[in-house]
């Protein structure tokens, strides 16, 4: 852990905890590094949905070309952060007062996902221009991924055959235009699958818009670039990726390729700090119960993994009788829930942890808390602290530097 957050961390009362902890300037300095080795002809958008909490969407602004939503919540939410932002409107099941309100704020990019929401836009759309894709659930064998959105049956996009219905609407209707086509098909791709993917996508989309005299500008392959929970150090290739797509690009000089990444851009910047409230061992095995649990960080049991932690000992034991611990044994960490699911990591090897020690569970930036189920037991909400360089010049609070 970076020395400015333990300094934070250290500042958090036992009170407060559990607590999400965001690393603003780490987070500042993994965008830059993806932005940097991406070619020019790609455009990097944030998707939103992976976090939304302001200060990291402020911070993300100034290194993104902009954000995708995939609800008017977001929009609404998104747009009133960064106002000059562009924003790409995407997902399934758009109410008509949500492709409303995507038209009257202006929306850079609405994202198609079937014939039926393309009718519908045109009865909206007025004497205003809107830049649309196509969602686009091309057949290509996936392999083994975490997700799959597309090349197999599945509520999102539209297939291919169903593309030249959408082409006869757009051409009866000069005000939404046809810029180019969108494909998110996976998630938990490494950067040579996702290069393999993006080779196969646009000779696909290039074809296929010769075919129709189409003038293709832009391709959007989505995000999905792959989150190790197992391997917090192997992030994705972004060098190899951004190395790679360079010759890819040459090929289709005319397409600019845009990506919408979530999870690779923000889970590495976020902490879940909590504190052992207990130990015991049953049967056998020893558990940790924390404050807190899966009701704010929802991702291990969403993927079913061990959500990847470090132990902050606290020396101080006041009590008259013998502090619990576990030395040296695997221990199953759980939360403050009467459920057997609340579990945030099974069976991890500690040398040394005990009631009163902090745990502080990494990669808890993307899908964390605005994925888990908050009220579940109405145990009280975590708080939230920010690392932010603008502290730096205070006197008297940590400064950032790397630990
Ligand atoms: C969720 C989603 C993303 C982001 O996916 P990550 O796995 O977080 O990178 C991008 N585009 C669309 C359409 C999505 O639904």
């Amino acid at each position: 852990m970076r020395s400015a957050l333990l300094d934070l961390v250290a500042r958090i009362t036992d009170d407060d905890l559990p607590a999400y902890v965001y690393d603003l300037p780490g987070l500042r300095e993994h965008v830059h590094a993806i932005r940097a080795a991406l070619p020019e002809r790609v455009e990097l958008l944030y998707a939103a949905k992976a976090n939304s909490d302001p200060r990291i969407l402020r911070t993300l602004a100034g290194h993104v070309d902009g954000f995708e939503v995939a609800s008017g919540g977001e929009l609404s939410h998104v747009r009133g952060l960064t106002p000059d932002a562009p924003i790409a409107f995407g997902g399934p099941g758009k109410t008509q007062t949500e492709l409303t309100h995507a038209l009257d704020a202006g929306v850079e990019r609405l994202h198609i996902e079937s014939e039926h929401e393309l009718r519908l836009v045109t009865t909206l759309v007025g004497d205003r221009i809107v830049d649309a894709l196509l969602r686009v659930n091309l057949p290509v064998d996936l392999g083994q991924v975490a997700l799959a959105m597309g090349g197999q049956p599945t509520p999102f996009g539209m297939d291919t055959a169903q593309l030249d219905g959408c082409l006869a609407v757009i051409a009866a209707e000069p005000r939404v235009r046809l810029r180019g086509l969108h494909l998110h098909l996976a998630s938990g791709l490494t950067a040579p699958a996702q290069l393999a993917l993006v080779d196969e996508i646009l000779t696909w989309a290039e074809d296929w818009a010769h075919e129709r005299g189409i003038d293709l500008a832009e391709v959007n392959i989505g995000g999905g670039m792959g989150v190790d929970y197992a391997r917090p150090h192997r992030m994705f290739d972004w060098p190899a990726f951004g190395a790679g797509l360079r010759p890819i690009l040459a090929r289709h000089p005319h397409i600019t390729l845009r990506i919408e990444p979530g999870r690779s851009v923000t889970a590495y910047c976020g902490w879940y700090i909590t504190q052992v409230l207990d130990i015991k061992v049953s049967r056998g095995q020893a558990f940790a119960v924390l404050r807190g649990g899966t009701h704010h960080l929802r991702t291990p049991a969403a993927k079913q993994h061990d959500q990847p932690f470090e132990v902050i000992p606290d020396d101080v034991w006041l009590r008259p009788w013998g502090r619990p611990g576990a030395h040296n044994v695997p221990v199953t960490l759980v939360g403050q829930l009467c459920t057997p699911k609340d579990v945030l990591a099974r069976r991890v090897m500690v040398k040394r942890l005990r009631v009163g020690d902090r745990v502080a569970f990494a990669m808890a930036g993307a899908y964390a808390w605005n994925i888990s189920h908050h009220e579940f037991l109405m145990h009280p909400h975590p708080t939230f602290h920010h690392v932010d360089d603008v502290e730096v010049s205070v006197p008297g609070t940590y400064a950032h530097q790397m630990s």
